[in-house]
């Protein structure tokens, strides 16, 4: 349990962090809270020569909304969302997925930006990006870079991200009046990850039916997903209208493509799939009602 040998830089600076990693190529790596980068030091499954610490680099731990969006820096520990009563209040599906993960002693120190860039289908932010159609921001040697939320998550453990690029900022579009987010996850044990787990936001219309809908998925495939067509089915359905809900959760469990593993079958993560979108369509609707 011993990791390799490695060099380590603890730059004050974002110009400087990108400056070390592009200068040592694919050898150097961002460490943040290091509850995914220690494990995998340790357990010898990678190997940098170089390990650049940002935790040192200020002005990356904020959680604020401005110009219609809310904004999240990428150093902002996972914790810390979880006191959050902005979020509580407006983001709930974010909220409720920082309080998901692991216990407290990773929250403390995991943080926003390792948990998305890190790029594990396991990790329960990414599917929260996904649902609120959320965006983010990264800079470079060449620069800052925006992405989409959806193909951002390229492979397993593999983002759009540039081997010398850091993550800076995460972030969700305010939601219109009438809107409700959810975040539900089945764990085998507490605090571990996602057996399945499912994003739910919705924006209610006048009657009460739904004019947006975004569902992401976490644990079910080779990185998070976005049930796209589970979205479609319920636009203009309310979430008491039995049949599209239980057709939006059959789309879901169909854009999934579990493995059996430790946590279940494949069959019965579907099964999951299709019980947690339902679920989060009616959580979500009555967070929309409540205009949470
Ligand atoms: C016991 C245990 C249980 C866990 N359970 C869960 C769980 O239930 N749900 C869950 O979501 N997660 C879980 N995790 C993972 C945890 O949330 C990690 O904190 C997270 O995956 C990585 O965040 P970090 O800040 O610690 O990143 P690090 O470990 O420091 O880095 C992770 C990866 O992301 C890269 N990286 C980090 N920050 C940036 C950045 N700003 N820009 C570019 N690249 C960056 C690093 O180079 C590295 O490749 C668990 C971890 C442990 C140890």
């Amino acid at each position: 349990m011993i990791p390799p040998r490695f060099e380590y830089a603890a730059p004050k600076s974002i110009g400087e962090a990108v400056g070390l990693l592009k200068s040592r190529g694919g050898e150097a790596k961002v460490l943040a809270g290091g509850q995914s980068m220690i494990p995998l030091l340790k357990l010898r499954l990678a190997a940098p020569a170089l390990l650049v610490d940002i935790n040192r680099i200020e002005g990356l731990d904020y959680i604020r909304e401005s110009m219609g969006f809310l904004r999240v820096g990428a150093l902002t520990r996972v914790a810390t969302l979880g006191r959050s009563a902005l979020l509580e209040r407006r983001y709930g599906a974010l909220h409720d997925a920082s309080l998901t993960i692991a216990d407290p002693l990773v929250r403390n120190l995991g943080t926003v930006g390792g948990n998305i860039s890190h790029g594990d289908p396991s990790n329960d932010l990414p599917a929260v990006l996904l649902a609120a159609e959320g965006e983010l921001a990264a800079t470079g040697p060449s620069g800052e870079r925006t992405f989409r939320a959806e193909g951002f998550f390229v492979g397993t453990f593999t983002t759009a991200l540039a081997q010398d690029e850091i993550l800076t900022e995460v972030r969700i579009p305010v939601p219109p009046h009438r809107s409700g987010g959810v975040y539900l996850k089945v764990e085998q044990k507490v605090a571990d990850f996602a057996t399945a787990g499912v994003a739910v936001q919705v924006s209610l219309g006048r009657g009460s039916e739904c004019a947006k809908v975004g569902i992401g998925l976490t644990g079910v495939g080779p990185t998070a997903l976005k049930a796209k067509k589970a979205e479609e089915a319920m636009l203009g359905k309310k979430a008491t209208d039995r049949k599209a809900v239980e057709e939006a959760g059959e789309l879901a469990a169909d854009a999934s493509s579990p493995a059996s593993d430790i946590r279940g079958t494949e069959d019965y993560k579907r099964g999951l799939i299709r019980l947690l979108v339902a679920r989060g369509l009616e959580r979500a609707t009555q967070r929309a009602r409540r205009g949470a």
